[in-house]
């Protein structure tokens, strides 16, 4: 039985319902490279010529797919990639080949000696632990070293530092690192405080440094020694305000409904139509990282207008109120022109990097540009 005969069956209404040429499933997230690229030349735009603009590729290029994201920043000329894991790494020497530089923020963890070693990964040693875990498995194995200076999270202690500098500064590291707390709050005096820290460790060796993500570079001159690395602001992601959009993300409508006053959406039926009400069902959910917290705050866009969504946000269905469209449409965007993903995130109390992070496997990924035909 197809779908026109399901419809009929069930009872609903023809005129207002899913087109039969669409096709099922769960929307198209369309990446275009080109912008990503732009936002890779205006921060890189940002420092001065004794600065190089790496880019941070990781959790699968924040959500968006790190190999096309990759290749399309290593044709505009990025030289160096930052991934968090080994394994991502790999996927990133794959998508590349030999050449450019793949750094590894979480260092040399025990299993991944061949890996780095095979694939000539740059792991950020964090500790003692992994500087000797490094020097007896991979002695003439390129390696950095990142410094917590103060973000408590990863990375060795001053002390520690202190400790093995001189044993690896006598190996020559690539590159000493460390990491800012607050780099999205240009007036927080903890930036200036890591500032300080990192330079008391760090200057007069002669090794190349990184302290800049995309809060870094945006904080200014100071805080871009040789190298930065953003990453969010490459996919167009807050801090970086000036950031052109880099993703799309549109929804089918699969159903609508004509609802009468007082009948009620979605599970509990927390929504109560106080007028008669077209309400479409579009096909994703918090399955799909459309977070649960969006229910009732977020809104769908047909072009420029904002289609409330009503009721709960359920794990593979969101439904918006399409009442003022002249007609229910075949998809509804909830990431575009519109809507960038830090409205959005705004909308469910989280952060951009969280959007984009838990944007969901079931999507077409369609990405356009980039040097690629
Ligand atoms: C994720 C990460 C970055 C990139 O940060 P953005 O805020 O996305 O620019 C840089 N450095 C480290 C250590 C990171 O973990």
């Amino acid at each position: 039985m197809g779908r026109a005969g399901a419809r009929l069956i069930f009872g609903l209404d023809p005129c207002r319902t899913a087109l039969d040429n669409q096709p099922m499933g769960t929307g198209t997230l369309t990446i275009d490279l080109d912008a990503l690229v732009e936002n890779w030349r205006a921060l890189d735009a940002k420092s001065g010529a004794g600065t190089e603009t790496a880019a941070t590729v990781k959790a699968d290029g924040y959500g968006l797919g790190a190999a096309r994201v990759a290749r399309a920043l290593a044709r505009a000329g990025a030289r160096r990639f930052f991934v968090a894991q080994a394994e991502e790494g790999a996927a990133i020497r794959d998508a590349l080949g030999r050449g450019p530089e793949i750094m590894i923020y979480s260092g040399h963890m025990a299993g991944d000696t061949d890996m780095i070693g095979d694939l000539d990964l740059i792991p950020m040693l964090n500790s003692i632990e992994q500087m000797t875990r490094h020097m007896e498995a991979l002695p003439d194995s390129a390696f950095g070293v990142q410094i917590d200076t103060g973000m408590s999270r990863l990375g060795m202690a001053p002390a520690e530092w202190a400790a093995v500098a001189e044993l690896v500064l006598a190996k020559n590291p690539r590159l000493i690192m460390s990491h800012l707390a607050s780099a999205d709050t240009p007036e927080d005096p903890q930036n200036a405080a890591q500032l300080e820290v990192f330079k008391d460790l760090t200057d007069g060796l002669g090794v190349p440094r990184s302290l800049a993500a995309t809060g870094g570079v945006l904080l200014g001159p100071d805080y871009h020694f040789e190298l930065t690395r953003p990453g969010i602001g490459l996919y167009g992601g807050m801090p970086f305000a000036d950031a052109s959009q880099v993703v799309k993300l549109s929804l089918p409508v699969i159903q609508t409904r004509t609802l009468k006053p007082g009948d009620k959406v979605g599970y509990n039926g927390t929504w109560i139509a106080p007028r008669e009400t077209v309400l479409a069902t579009v096909s994703a959910g918090y399955a799909d990282g459309l977070l649960r917290a969006m229910s009732g705050q977020a809104y769908l866009f047909n072009d420029d207008t904002a289609c409330p969504i009503r009721g709960r946000v359920s794990m593979d269905l969101i439904t918006v109120d399409i009442t003022d469209l002249p007609r229910a449409p075949e998809s509804l965007d909830i990431l575009c022109a519109a809507q960038s993903v830090d409205a959005l995130a705004g909308a469910a109390g989280t952060i951009g990097y969280e959007i984009l992070t838990s944007l969901g496997q079931r999507y077409a990924r369609r990405h356009l540009g980039g040097g690629v035909s």
